[in-house]
């Protein structure tokens, strides 16, 4: 058996030091390719953790090697006390890394406090700079508000600023010229994302193979291979100048399952060993009784012991029926 304190872990010889929180399976957009309209499968109340039971899941997993936190959704900014929340698990021993991911939609008033709380990085989702392109994807009208939060987190000094587009054919594939020269223009760093075929609206998506995009690019920026700080999945390239940094998110065209060192926590305590398979263990019933940081340390590595080898979104793309904000993105 492994000592308390040893790092996780799985059963592939890879360690998992990244954990992702979501704070709410809920969310203001409807993007088309994740949260259908009507959705309405959303966790009870009850079965959300609270801001306690968070800090002591994310402390456990301090202890066991995984410093590098992200906070994410659903939408983590549409969960009151976020910024007093990551303020609590940035003081947490061993947190090194706490990022957030949003769509920035309510960024512009939380940004600066964000930043004071702890939260160093940022990944904004932003699919298409045309206002009624962007309405079209996400079901609302938000370019202004998102457009102003990122600024005002540029104000705030947040690095790297990170720009999540998932690439849809048809839709936007013809605006990531436009979108690397508003990353170029603001030191943001640009990730392409290939649509996961989760949930019905994933599958049903505009698939784009990003592999031709990046030979494209790569020629026309000059684009280097580049190391980029909390880099993850994405495979990144880099202009000669260092002013453009693009990554690739290809789960489909060329899956990085074998790096994978992460696990997702859901809103309602569920621990989701990978985005494309259903192995998962609920944490909550643990949380809930007098069970000891010892046991919830045994059951987490027991939940690892779980993590599959990688996702078949290529075989059995109907197989992940919960939409991606449930998982936790
Ligand atoms: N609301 C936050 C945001 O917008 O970043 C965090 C949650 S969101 C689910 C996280 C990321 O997942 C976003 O960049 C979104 O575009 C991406 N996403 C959602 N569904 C997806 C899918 N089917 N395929 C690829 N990416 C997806």
């Amino acid at each position: 058996m492994s000592p308390p304190n040893a790092g996780l872990r799985d059963r592939f010889g890879r360690t998992i030091d990244y954990l992702r929180v979501s704070l709410t399976d809920r969310c203001d957009l409807r993007c088309s390719y994740c949260l259908p309209e009507g959705y309405k499968d959303f966790a009870d109340r009850g079965d959300w953790l609270d801001f306690d039971e968070i800090e002591r899941i994310v402390g456990l997993f301090a202890r066991l090697g995984v410093g590098r936190v992200r906070l994410t959704g659903g939408e983590p900014l549409l969960r009151r006390g976020v910024v007093q929340l990551a303020g609590r698990l940035k003081a947490l021993p061993g947190v090194h890394d706490l990022s957030l991911s949003t769509n920035a939609t309510q960024l512009a008033a939380q940004a600066a406090a964000l930043r004071r709380s702890g939260v160093s990085r940022l990944n904004v989702s932003l699919d298409s700079l045309r206002a009624e392109r962007l309405r079209r994807i996400t079901g609302r009208d938000v370019l202004g508000p998102v457009l102003e939060g990122l600024m005002a987190a540029k104000r705030a000094g947040f690095g790297p600023i990170k720009i999540n587009m998932v690439v849809l054919r048809g839709v936007n594939d013809d605006e990531i010229d436009d979108m690397a020269a508003f990353c170029i223009e603001h030191g943001f760093v640009l990730r392409l994302i290939e649509a996961m075929p989760v949930g019905d609206s994933g599958r049903s998506a505009q698939f784009a193979d990003l592999q031709p995009i990046r030979e494209r690019l790569q020629q026309r920026f000059a684009l280097l291979d580049a190391v980029v700080s909390g880099g993850g999945p994405a495979r990144y390239l880099k202009s000669p100048d260092g002013r453009f940094s693009v990554g690739f998110i290809t789960p489909l065209s060329q899956h990085f399952c074998a790096g994978c060192n992460r696990v997702r926590l859901s809103v309602d305590g569920t621990l989701y060993m990978c985005l494309g398979q259903d192995h998962s263990l609920s944490l909550r019933p643990l949380l809930r009784s007098p069970a000891s940081d010892a046991d919830l340390i045994t059951a987490v590595r027991a939940a690892i012991d779980l993590k599959p080898e990688r996702h078949d979104f290529r075989k059995a793309p109907g197989k992940v029926v919960r939409v991606m904000a449930r998982t936790g993105g």
